[in-house]
């Protein structure tokens, strides 16, 4: 359990202490969340190898595509609100979340691949 909060939260695996991200990013400013090479705590090194966080971006594919659904389900067949609304509210939420998911996705990745020494 506390892993899947350490997941959400973006920490460490190793040390669970530091935070892999230094900046969360901002989509209003066109920032995307920086990740230092190593954990600044234990130096647990993030990018295992060269193309390591490739793999992150279909973990990102999915959440984009859970939310976007989530989205779709909720406005469309509950509040049934016209398919263009729905396709613009999809979108712009697709927007909003899309520092929040490559946090998420990244850190899914890591997680995936830690091995507790
Ligand atoms: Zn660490």
């Amino acid at each position: 359990m506390s892993s899947i909060l350490d997941i959400l939260t973006c920490k460490c695996p190793k040390c669970k202490k530091t935070k892999i991200f230094e900046t969360k990013g901002s989509i209003w400013r066109f920032k995307i969340p920086y990740m230092p090479i190593n954990c600044t705590t234990c130096n647990y090194k993030f990018e295992r190898e060269t193309g390591f966080f490739f793999g992150a971006m279909f973990v990102s594919y999915a959440l984009a595509a859970a939310e976007m659904i989530a989205c779709l389900v909720l406005f469309w067949l509950l509040m049934d609100l016209t398919p263009l609304i729905v396709f613009f509210i999809v979108v712009f939420t697709s927007f909003l979340c899309s520092t929040f998911n490559f946090r998420l996705a990244r850190s899914i990745w890591i997680y995936i691949f830690y091995k507790a020494e």
